[in-house]
């Protein structure tokens, strides 16, 4: 028995870990078919950018080879992929740090470089992991108010202090799909102080048209203090997989992976990731597919007279009267979306892109509800 009979064992944990509000993820398609009672082969999940065809049949392949050396700890350096990596973008060995997803990326550059004290900068509406890793170190996030829903850059510069380690960008944004132009962002960097350290998430960055397509990588070696995150999770299919990697200076990497698990990338996931790579065809596809869903989906959208966020991603965010309610209506009909109050956007939710027949469903479903709450 213990001595001191505490109270609650929450309040043993520091303040800035008990002031954290848990991520909220998309629904399970499991999960939604035990509350509603629904099969789950009718149910529709559009709810976390997944990539509607799954993944590369060559990651498939790989991933049932690597299934035999499972007993066997993985690569912690993960050479192949490395190298496949290296000669991809043009970088080091020493420059690449793998993660158990993006996530862990960020969640490393929090670790290795915030502590209490500290001040990280991310913008209003912005993916919610940055916040969440930030919190857990026990730094300060400084949210800049975004600027009709995209990123206000200018504003990022005006809240730099000397507290300032680091700076969170998504490009395109998560929930808002909204892109920051090449030539704005690189004006943004040379701006930034060396001793900031910036964070380019480019999750989204396969989607993009050839024109759009971000061309950071070019930019490592005049930005020393860039970071970028790149990851598996979304046109590449891999998400259950977890991985992802980011590119930065050698000397960024090293203090990386001196908080990095040894073991932080599974041997499946580095098979599947290295035979993904190998794969240009497979994510040319995804993008045509994608462009072609938005389409879809933005024409449904001016039809049923939404008002939406133009976006650069695999998903659009939009707005309907009272939409928590529309939420639960699409979930009784089987149709997962994300609802974003949590993102400060309580009269939006947020529609993943799907396969066409995916699309359709949650365009008819969407009307029926709009047309029954107007009656
Ligand atoms: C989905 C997403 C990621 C990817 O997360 P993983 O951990 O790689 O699955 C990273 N950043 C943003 C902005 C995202 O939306």
């Amino acid at each position: 028995m213990s001595l001191l009979s505490c109270c609650n064992l929450s309040e043993l944990a520091p303040d800035y870990i008990r002031s954290i509000a848990p991520y909220q993820g998309g629904k399970p398609i499991s999960e939604l078919a035990r509350e509603m009672g629904l099969n789950e082969a009718d149910i529709v999940k559009l709810a976390s950018n997944e990539n509607p065809l799954g993944m590369s049949p060559k990651a498939q392949m790989a991933v049932e080879k690597a299934i035999g050396e499972i007993a066997r700890y993985p690569d912690g350096n993960s050479f192949a992929l490395r190298d496949l990596v290296a000669k991809k973008f043009n970088v080091e060995h020493s420059q690449i740090v793998f993660g158990n997803g993006s996530n862990d990326i960020l969640e490393l550059a929090a670790r290795a470089f915030l502590h209490a004290g500290c001040e990280a900068i991310y913008s209003q509406h912005a993916f919610a992991v940055y916040p969440l890793v930030t919190q857990a170190v026990g730094a300060t996030g400084v949210v800049v108010p975004a600027s009709n829903y995209a990123h206000d850059l200018e504003g990022f510069l005006k809240v730099i202090t000397p507290k300032t380690r680091l700076i969170f960008i998504a490009n395109p944004n998560n929930p808002t799909g909204t892109l920051i132009a090449k030539d704005g962002l690189k004006t943004f960097l040379k701006q930034v102080p060396a001793n900031v350290l910036v964070v380019l998430d480019e999750a989204y960055d396969e989607y993009l048209s050839a024109e759009h397509k971000s061309e950071a990588i070019n930019w490592l070696s005049e930005f020393d203090n860039l970071i970028i995150s790149r990851t598996f999770s979304k046109a590449y299919g891999l998400a259950g997989l977890r991985i992802g990697f980011g590119l930065m200076h050698t000397d960024v990497a090293d203090m990386f992976n001196r908080v990095r698990q040894p073991f932080n990338v599974n041997s499946i996931a580095q098979a599947a990731a290295v035979a993904s790579l190998a794969d240009d065809d497979f994510v040319a596809r995804s993008y045509a597919l994608n462009q072609a869903g938005m389409v879809q989906l933005i024409q449904g959208f001016n039809k049923l007279e939404l008002e939406y966020i133009p976006s650069s991603a695999n998903f659009v965010s939009f707005k309907v009267k009272n939409a928590l309610s529309v939420n639960q209506q699409l979930l009784q009909n089987g149709v997962i979306v994300r609802p974003i109050a949590n993102y400060e956007m309580p009269d939006y939710l947020r529609v993943s892109i799907g396969l066409f027949n995916e699309n359709a469903r949650f365009l008819t479903v969407l009307e029926q509800i709009l047309k029954s709450n107007n009656q």
